[in-house]
């Protein structure tokens, strides 16, 4: 029996599509040029309505063919030696459609295998997001802004070829940096990104995160219904005629607070939140009309609270809030909760405005693709800038 690899890719759904089978790919191109056979393959990212949500890449490698014909006899991996996580904000959990409850990020990582996060943040920060795992692994990352686009543009600012050259450099007997540099010719003809590959590689290291590091929150989980306990067909029970909407969480007639699937929660596909600036709302209520996902709670006073467990962070709110900085999207990764933000504020009106000024200062540019023409010209030069600085 000879041995098998498996690294799986964790991105963000449509946005980071492109940027995961590229990477995927080329992982077994890279092997198959040192005479390894491997495979690649996607899971739950193949429908445009799942913006945002994770999704997942694998890439199955073996030193024969024998080994891999074993390996792929599984739907998937249950564990790997490298999970590659291609946006940091993902390191909070993750939920997709294919199952319920929060995966840790960790969670398919062997003992001592190592995860590569692309990031700006601190390895304290990453880990700090990060559930804490039973057995000891490696966190590398490699710098640089969270690499969005779409489903037919591809951003190319080399955030592929520095994750190659980083597997390369933290799992030699993968392949090395010359297969890799020789797919990249093969495939993209690009010799600047074989050299961004090569500094990736010089750059490359990793450290120990131990299993008294991280978050030690349980992730919330649930179990599933048996065949026999489900009800028939798949009608979902509507409100009866004539019937009163109460708040599901008060007694009060009205609904301020809408009921919310308890076991469907959307924050996992959030890269950025809003913060809300109660001080400056006018209560227009377009932010509680418009958001998609009916997020806000209207509080006692008509002010709107955007709920953070159902929240997915599409920035609706704040587009069209007709007042001036009163709803600011923050990057996900200056956050470590899901609390009511009304509530901070109602307990301490001046302490939250300094908290909101702090958020707002920190704002970095998570657009989800591209919004304008000519955004593409202005944004790889800055990511290839990252790219050669490190
Ligand atoms: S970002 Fe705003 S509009 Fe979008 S889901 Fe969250 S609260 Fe709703
Ligand atoms: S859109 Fe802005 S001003 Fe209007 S209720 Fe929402 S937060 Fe307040």
């Amino acid at each position: 029996m000879g041995r098998l690899f498996a690294i799986e890719i964790i991105y963000r759904g449509i946005f980071q599509k492109l940027l995961a089978n590229r990477i995927s790919r080329a992982i077994v191109l890279s092997a198959h040029h040192e005479g390894k056979p491997g495979i690649s393959f996607g899971r739950y990212g193949d429908s445009p309505e799942r913006n945002g949500i994770p999704a997942k890449n694998f890439a199955i490698v073996a030193t024969d063919q024998e080994t891999l014909e074993q390996g792929m006899a599984k739907y998937e991996p249950k564990e790997v030696d490298i999970t590659i996580v291609v946006d940091d904000t993902l390191c909070k959990g993750v939920e997709s459609w294919a199952w319920y409850g929060l995966q840790p990020v960790n969670k398919l990582l062997k003992p001592g295998g190592t995860l590569i996060v692309t990031s700006r943040e601190t390895p304290e920060t990453i880990i700090g997001m990060s559930h804490r795992k039973g057995t000891p692994y490696q966190l590398a990352i490699v710098k640089g802004t969270p690499s969005f686009s779409g489903l037919w543009v591809y951003k190319d600012d080399h955030t592929d070829v520095r994750i190659l050259g980083t597997i390369a450099r933290l799992l030699p007997d993968l392949f090395s940096l010359k297969s890799v540099q020789q797919v990249i010719m093969n495939e993209w003809k690009d010799s600047v990104k074989t050299a961004s590959a090569a500094k990736a590689y010089d750059r490359a290291s990793s450290s120990t995160v131990n299993p008294n590091q991280g978050n030690p929150e349980v992730p919330y989980k649930f179990d599933l219904p048996k065949w026999h306990e489900m009800g028939e067909g798949i009608a979902i029970p509507c409100i009866p005629a004539g019937h009163t909407m109460h708040d599901p969480k008060t007694p009060a007639a009205g609904g301020f607070q809408p009921d919310r699937n308890p076991t469907f929660k959307k924050f996992t596909t959030r890269t950025m939140r809003p913060v809300v600036n109660f001080d400056t709302c006018i209560k227009c209520t377009l932010c509680w009309l418009q958001c998609p996902d009916s997020c806000f709670d209207v509080t006692p006073e008509g002010l709107y609270d955007a709920n953070m467990q159902a929240c997915c962070g599409c920035g609706v709110c704040e587009a069209v809030c007709p007042v001036k900085d009163c709803v600011t999207m923050v990057n996900e990764a200056e956050f470590s909760d899901n609390a009511s933000q009304w509530e901070a504020w109602r307990k301490d009106k001046d302490g939250y405005k300094t908290w909101l000024s702090e958020k707002i200062e920190s704002r970095p540019e998570r657009s989800h693709g591209f919004r304008y023409r000519g955004q593409y010209e202005e944004q790889v030069p800055e990511m290839l800038e990252i790219a050669q600085k490190g």
